[in-house]
């Protein structure tokens, strides 16, 4: 089906160019971005994000490391590891994979990063330069879905855009993406009324809420772009008869998809594009450091 933003599909042709520029990249400066992704403790999904980006990096031929630090790893020995990294000139990317333990203050953690290191964008001098519209290093997700919803040709200027979700990582910073390029930007949250009836003015709808399959048909403009962050996973029966589990986003995806003009699937949305960005991003940032 046309209209179904293929995020992996997209995703699969921006790194093949990235990897033909980092190529050249080589030749021309004799060395190549180098990510380093820091991971503390063993969370599965966390592990799993990192294992991603990883590979992503070997697909796109950057350099990158990981550095594991155990559980009860104290902040001053993350901060001190984070300051080392951001004084080797061979390192153009810093990712703290997050959520942090709780005895470490995630704050102090993301200010420490130097600014032109911060591949994820939420370091707050990057946070400020977005909203202030300076050049920045823009997050990944919210810069991933600017490139799904330029895929599908629908201009964005003069279009009212509903972002439902408000969080510092997704909803606020797609909200400027998408009022810097001018559409009429509402953001919509938990106490917004009548929700259902806000999403249903939305030309193009972003969901980033967490809440499986809570936007249906019935909240959908018939035509709309439609951009499902959510990652939640739901029971389910498998083929064999044994009880598991599968991903759904927020979006009630085969409902939705009968009325919106384009829709992005769970998984091979959002996800990839994420990862993708932060393969742009550490190319950004070498560039930058050059
Ligand atoms: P978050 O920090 O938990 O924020 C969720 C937002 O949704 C909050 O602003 C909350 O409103 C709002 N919300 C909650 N219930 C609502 C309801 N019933 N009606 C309207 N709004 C409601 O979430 P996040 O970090 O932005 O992540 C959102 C989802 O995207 C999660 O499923 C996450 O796993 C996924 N995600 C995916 C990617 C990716 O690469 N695909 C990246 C990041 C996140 P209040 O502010 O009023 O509480």
């Amino acid at each position: 089906m046309e209209h179904i933003i293929n995020g992996k599909a997209l995703s699969a042709s921006l790194k093949e160019e990235m990897r033909l520029r980092i190529v050249e990249l080589e030749a021309q400066y004799g060395r190549k971005p180098h990510l380093v992704v820091i991971i503390v403790g063993d969370n599965p999904a966390s592990r799993s994000y990192v294992t991603g980006k990883i590979k992503a990096a070997a697909v796109v031929g950057m350099d990158s490391t990981l550095v594991e630090l155990p559980e009860d790893v104290s902040e001053q020995e993350l901060l001190g590891k984070i300051s080392e990294l951001n004084a080797d000139e061979g390192v153009d990317g810093i990712l703290v994979q997050l959520p942090l333990p709780k005895h470490i203050n995630e704050d102090r953690v993301i200010d420490a990063i130097a600014l032109e290191k911060d591949v994820d964008g939420f370091h707050p001098g990057n946070v400020a330069r977005l909203w202030l519209g300076r050049p920045c290093i823009v997050p990944c997700t919210p810069k991933g879905i600017m490139a799904m919803i330029d895929s599908t040709g629908v201009d964005i200027k003069g279009k009212k855009a509903v972002v439902v979700g408000r969080s510092n990582i997704v909803g606020k910073p797609v909200a400027k993406l998408l009022l810097d390029r001018n559409a009429t930007v509402t953001i919509a949250h938990s106490r917004t009324a009548d929700l259902p009836a806000v999403c249903r003015e939305a030309d193009i709808l972003v969901a980033a809420v967490g809440r499986p399959q809570m936007i249906g048909a019935d909240m959908i403009k018939p035509g709309a772009v439609v951009i499902d962050v959510g990652i939640n996973r739901i029971p389910c029966i498998k083929p064999d008869g044994t009880p598991g589990s599968r991903l759904v986003g927020d979006v009630d995806f085969d409902a939705a998809s009968a009325v919106a003009g384009f829709i992005t699937p769970v998984p091979g949305g959002v996800g990839p594009m994420t990862i993708t960005m932060l393969m742009q991003n550490t190319i950004e940032c070498f560039l930058a450091r050059q």
